[in-house]
């Protein structure tokens, strides 16, 4: 498939006529997310924030500016983010007294305001998100979707009495996105981050690292436990039941909403185009009337009646009964856009009042009585969500190769895939990695515990995690 052998140009090819983005705006790492891209986004975020709202948390906007004072509270935050922020420093030709930066990230924006309303237990734990854009200039290459100067995201903070609180903040929220990921049929490992790569000012970051066809992993979420590191840079405490005074205990954890669209096309999609999960796509169920001479009102008329009934189950359907093109320019059309199941009607199906569904992924074709016909869209859905999560896990297996030595590691690199290598937590021996495979290490699974069964590839001392290497947008 074209998608493994040249992934660049398959995946412009695919945002540009499906209609998800277009990177020609003139400024770089900016681009216009269009109409059935954006559709899209709506919906994943739709999904994500009603989950959100299920467990507690509340949504909020804060503005896209944050003074410089605020920025630089937390040294290893600001050592983390500064050279990557833009800076406003100007109104017309005055000079701004207080510079502003554009959010790169939303703590320092959110935490001097969780200082002034967290006072008491009372008030804990605050659980607040926010769906917006976020900038940071990158400095490598930009890609779409992939790496941008801004990019869109879902952001969640939340502030808690104990440490362990917190930690059971973690958990919820690595259950939160696995919930949206799953419905998005998409597969990744879920890892904890070595420290030297944790998010800047965090106690220890996990990562949802998607697969990719080029075999570059694709950051889709992260998680983050801060402690009281920003607590106590911004001085957020409360009144505890005994009275005594204590910094809460934060949370942090950002849902790529770019990135995941750009795993969506990724893992899903095939030469003829995109594929969509049924639950996002802007289209369920697309209708083509194949008509011929001297049947065109009747089909057109059995497809009218189709639509309608399908309609009226709250799925979303379109009927395209355009004049202007031939039946298989219609399929090709809406192949590229990803609709999951076409239904088409001809003249045959309109005398025995049948339809004949197809599905997206393998273009199965199945003939059913109209009156079944909602039954087994519904059952189409299933089957496609099911077909593409269980391609995607296989793929996610097919990739992860042991790497035995250095020479194993180099050549799963350039392959193309992910390393599972044994490794003793040393800094000396990742920077080895790096140097000698050109991948980095992306951490350890938190979801299933892995013993190592050999000793450190480069050191061959004692290994103390089982972590994987691959390289990484
Ligand atoms: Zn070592």
């Amino acid at each position: 498939m074209k998608k493994f052998e040249n992934f660049s140009e398959w995946f412009d090819s695919i945002i540009f006529n499906a209609d998800i983005l277009d990177n020609r705006y003139p400024v770089k790492g900016f681009a216009v997310y269009k109409t059935w891209g954006f559709r899209i986004i709506k919906r994943i975020l739709e999904i994500l924030e009603q989950k959100l709202d299920e467990t507690g948390h509340v949504p909020m906007l804060f503005p896209v500016v944050i003074p410089e004072d605020a920025f630089v509270k937390e040294s290893e935050h600001i050592k983390g983010f500064s050279s990557e922020v833009f800076w406003v420093t100007h109104a017309g030709e005055r000079t701004l007294d207080k510079k502003l930066l554009l959010r790169p990230t939303s703590e320092t924006a959110m935490y001097p305001m969780f200082a002034l309303w967290i006072r008491s237990h009372a008030d804990l734990p605050l659980k607040v998100y926010q769906s917006v854009a976020v900038y940071r200039y990158e400095t490598k290459a930009t890609r779409p979707l992939l790496r941008m100067r801004e990019f869109l995201w879902n952001e969640a903070h939340t502030a808690h009495r104990s440490w362990e609180e917190a930690e059971k903040q973690v958990w919820e929220a690595i259950e939160i996105y696995n919930y949206v990921f799953k419905r998005l049929s998409l597969s990744y490992l879920i890892l904890r981050r070595p420290d030297f790569d944790k998010f800047a000012g965090a106690v220890y970051s996990i990562a949802f690292d998607a697969w990719n066809p080029d075999g570059r992993v694709n950051q889709i979420g992260t998680v983050h436990n801060l402690g009281e590191n920003f607590a106590k840079a911004f001085n957020i405490t409360y009144e505890d039941v005994d009275g005594t005074h204590k910094n809460v205990v934060q949370t942090c954890y950002g849902f790529g909403v770019s990135r995941v669209i750009a795993a969506i096309i990724a893992q899903h999609s095939d030469d003829h185009g995109l594929i969509l999960p049924p639950d996002i796509a802007p289209i369920q169920v697309i209708i083509i009337p194949i008509v011929y001479k001297g049947t065109t009102a009747e089909v057109n008329a059995y497809a009218r009646e189709v639509y309608e009934m399908i309609k009226n189950e709250g799925i979303r359907v379109h009927l395209d009964d355009s004049d202007d093109k031939t039946p298989g320019e219609k399929f090709y059309y809406w192949e590229m856009f990803g609709v999951p199941v076409r239904i088409e009607v001809g003249p045959r199906d309109q005398r025995e009042r049948k339809i004949t569904l197809v599905d997206r992924v393998n273009l199965r074709r199945r003939v059913v009585n109209f009156g079944d016909t909602v039954r087994f869209i519904k059952e189409m859905f299933n089957e496609v969500a099911k077909n593409l999560e269980e391609r995607s896990q296989q793929t996610l297996k097919e990739l992860i190769i042991d790497a035995s030595d250095m020479n194993s590691l180099g050549e799963i690199i350039r392959n193309r895939k992910i390393a599972r290598v044994c490794w003793c937590e040393n800094i000396e021996c990742a920077e080895k990695i790096r140097e000698l495979s050109g991948g980095e290490i992306r951490g350890y699974r938190v979801d299933v515990e892995e013993k190592p069964e050999k000793p450190c590839i480069i050191c061959e001392r004692t290994a103390r995690r089982v972590v994987y290497v691959a390289k990484a947008y």
